[in-house]
């Protein structure tokens, strides 16, 4: 019977991929790949014979959820085909990533067996490379225009980390690039709950042994006029200490006083 499975390959060519996400490339029937760089998927036509690209599915103009749902459907019709299925996805594939999520709801849907493998995210990377540590002051994660279109809660005593931040405000869902005025009313909005002034970070991690990741900071009131591509990821640290809670920990001092 058919089954999918989705694989990360990690964020750099070569270095992150995971013995089970290989296995499951070399012993899969097909092998479909959406990885941004030709040279992953030249790599992958090493381990398989037949490596399938979802890439011409994208194209300038056409809507985002369209291109997943071609991606979507490759896969499902070899899954219903009868074929074991392998999709391969540059870094996490359940990551900020709309088409490994589908395709494994539809084929389990379906009743086929279908799951995912995990891999090395850019989010994974940017701890490495930035020395951030999620946990010590908290972390929260949003789709750079899902933050603009939608009222949030920001807690500035927080990282916040902003993904899709190149294509800031596109209401299009066509577009590979949104311009300066885009940008700028993203300022606005953080503007609200940091210094025009605080420093922030475009990120960009490394994706091949011999690059370097970007890392460039600078004021958020400059951020307009920064460069920023589909692969950037936009780091603002915490402008204030955490707020004690002097409620709660009153709150608890009564419990542990009772249990003494
Ligand atoms: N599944 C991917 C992962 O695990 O990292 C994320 C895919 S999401 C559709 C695309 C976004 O991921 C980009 O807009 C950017 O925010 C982030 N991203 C992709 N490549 C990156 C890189 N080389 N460095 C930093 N962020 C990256």
């Amino acid at each position: 019977p058919g089954r999918l499975v989705c694989v990360g390959l990690g964020m750099m060519l070569g270095a992150h991929i995971g013995p089970r996400a290989r296995s499951h490339i070399e012993q899969s029937d097909v092998v479909f790949v959406a990885v941004s760089d030709p040279v992953v998927e030249l790599w992958l036509q090493q381990m398989h014979p037949d490596v399938r690209s979802l890439q011409p599915h994208y194209a300038e103009g056409k809507l985002r959820h369209q291109t997943y749902r071609g991606m979507v459907n490759d896969m499902l019709a070899e899954v219903r085909a009868g074929k074991t299925v392998c999709g391969a996805f540059y870094g996490h594939p359940g990551v900020f990533a709309k088409a490994p999520h589908d395709a494994i709801a539809q084929a389990r849907r379906e009743g086929f067996d279908a799951h995912m493998e995990p891999g090395v995210s850019a989010e994974d990377c940017l701890y490495a490379d930035l020395g951030i540590d999620p946990g010590r002051v908290g972390c929260a994660h949003y789709e750079a225009s899902q933050f603009m279109f939608y009222r949030r809660r920001l807690d500035p005593s927080a990282y916040l980390v902003l993904w899709q931040v190149g294509i800031a405000g596109d209401r299009t869902y066509r577009r590979f690039a949104t311009g300066r005025e885009y940008r700028q009313l993203l300022v606005d909005r953080l503007r609200e709950d940091y210094p025009l002034d605080h420093p922030v970070t475009v990120y960009e991690a490394a994706t091949l042994p011999i690059t370097q990741p970007r890392m460039e900071t600078v004021p958020l009131h400059a951020l307009p006029d920064t460069p920023l591509h589909m692969h950037s990821t936009l780091v603002v640290p915490p402008c204030m200490p955490l707020q004690r809670d002097d409620a709660m920990l009153a709150r608890i001092e009564a419990v542990e006083r009772a249990e003494a």
